[in-house]
């Protein structure tokens, strides 16, 4: 969503399930985001010198937990996602809120050298802008907030024009336990995102996005020598060996495809699936699809809610009809449901060509292509062709051959017999387009981090 940040207009946040106006934001100006810098900057030389950060993030992860209900109404309201899901993903920041305050950071290093020793210190970047998508715009925040604040940065979190409404509830809880100018939430759109991230006084940036977005990102970043980290989209493929019980496997491959509308970056996104399994897996994928119940996210028996915003429907209903010309069959869903909403049935597709857009694009919705092939390196060929390297997965009743099929695989995660798993210590990232550095973990520490190095005075 693009709009001048020049003119103080105010951007309107949809409901996706009923299209109704859930709350307006600033669209913020250049203006704004200079104001957030000075006062990120005055916030920053005694943040960086506390020794109680990480006592400051644990007594905000407490108010969170006591706030999840509140905030998780909102966040179905502006994502979409059934009210069980924004609660998981709501106490997923307070876990990772949690871990994160109580990391221990990496100790300064001591390298002997023929000049003496050296001390390597590890120092907070400064001022980290963290720019977040609007699939989970929770527990990405927390991806960046918890790591960069602990280690001694400020904050400015630039949130999707689709849904900043709960970071901005999340902003005030900060702003109950830390001082002024730490971490501060600056609405606005695409736009916003840019001045923020070409603006000379941020001194890293961290994205997770599209991968329009990343190169964009990560050529302002260049032009001001400045460090990014872009998490960015992924085609996760899984691949169904022959062993595979089809009854076994299917549920856990639908959730893993369309849990929260199929707009995941670690979605499964393709399906390869042995020959002599493609019909059956065909069935049991089409049986669970049949009984999902698609709906409001805060009606209790809703299981999936609604495609977050009009763009990204209207990319969906492309790539689907793209199947059908292109000879796919589509054996369950198809089409968006009749509501005012921006509701579509889960949609399975088979018979597609390789270079259908289907397969060679992510769809980042609820319709997921099943092709079949002979033999594994044959599926590991045409699972690596994509440009993107986030994550895949094996399936298989011997998961140790699936284990070394697995590290065949050209991405940055992978799993066997699950999909998407991740957890604060450790690291995540994608390999190819589909981005740069790591979130999590040790790794994901450092990227918040730059290394200054002192070598001792000689005696005279
Ligand atoms: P998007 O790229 O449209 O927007 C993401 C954020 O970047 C928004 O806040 C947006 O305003 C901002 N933005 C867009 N263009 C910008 C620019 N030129 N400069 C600065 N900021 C800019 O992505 P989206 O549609 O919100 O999210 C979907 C994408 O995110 C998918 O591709 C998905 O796979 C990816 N994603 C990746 C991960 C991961 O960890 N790798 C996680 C979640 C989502």
């Amino acid at each position: 969503m693009s709009s001048s940040p020049a003119e103080p207009t105010a951007l309107s946040v949809l409901n996706p399930a009923t299209l109704e106006v859930v709350g307006k934001v600033p669209n913020s100006t250049a203006e704004e985001v200079n104001t957030a810098i000075k006062a990120a900057q005055r916030a920053a030389p005694s943040w960086a010198a506390s020794s109680e950060r990480g006592s400051f993030l644990l007594a905000v992860a407490t108010d969170l937990k006591a706030n999840v209900v509140r905030l998780a109404h909102l966040l179905t309201q502006e994502q979409g996602k059934p009210l069980r899901e924004a609660m998981e993903e709501l106490m997923g920041a307070v876990h990772w809120l949690r871990s994160v305050a109580g990391v221990k950071l990496p100790e300064d290093d001591r390298i002997s050298t023929p000049q003496g020793e050296a001390r390597i210190e590890r120092r907070p970047k400064g001022i980290v802008a963290a720019i977040t998508p609007w699939n989970y715009p929770v527990i990405l925040a927390f991806w960046k907030i918890a790591p960069a604040l602990v280690s001694g940065n400020c904050v400015i979190l630039k949130p999707s024009p689709f849904t900043p409404l709960t970071s901005i509830e999340i902003e005030k809880l900060f702003s109950l336990h830390l001082p002024s100018g730490v971490l501060q939430v600056l609405p606005g759109g695409d736009e916003t995102g840019s001045v923020l991230a070409k603006h000379p006084g941020v001194d890293h940036i961290s994205l997770t996005g599209s991968v329009a977005a990343g190169r964009a990102v990560g050529a302002q970043a260049g032009h001001n020598l400045k460090t990014a980290t872009l998490e960015l989209g992924g085609n996760d493929a899984a691949i169904v060996l022959e062993d595979a019980d089809p009854a076994n496997v299917a549920r856990e491959l639908f959730i893993n495809a369309f849990k929260n509308c199929g707009q995941t970056c670690t979605a499964i996104k393709r399906i390869y699936v042995h020959h002599s399994l493609h019909g059956a897996l065909g069935e049991a994928l089409r049986s669970q699809a049949d009984s999902l119940v698609v709906g409001d996210g805060m009606q209790p028996a809703t299981k999936m809610g609604p495609i977050n915003n009009a763009p990204q429907l209207t990319k969906v209903h492309s790539l689907i009809s793209d199947a059908l010309v292109r000879g796919g069959s589509v054996i369950c869903g198809g089409r968006r449901i009749d509501s005012p909403g921006f509701f579509h049935q889960p949609t399975i597709v088979i018979g597609l060509p390789d270079d259908a857009l289907l397969v060679t694009e992510e769809q980042f919705g609820p319709v997921l292509p099943v092709l079949e092939f002979d033999n594994i390196d044959d599926a590991l060929e045409r699972a690596n062709q994509s440009n993107l390297g986030l994550g895949g997965s094996v399936w298989s009743a011997d998961s140790e051959r699936a284990m070394d099929i697995t590290h065949r695989l050209e991405c940055g995660t992978t799993w066997v017999n699950r999909h998407s798993a991740t957890d604060p210590a450790v690291p995540f990232g994608g390999i190819k387009e589909s981005g740069l550095g790591y979130a999590n973990g040790k790794a994901g520490l450092e990227e918040f981090m730059r290394i200054r190095v002192s070598y001792p005075g000689q005696k005279e």
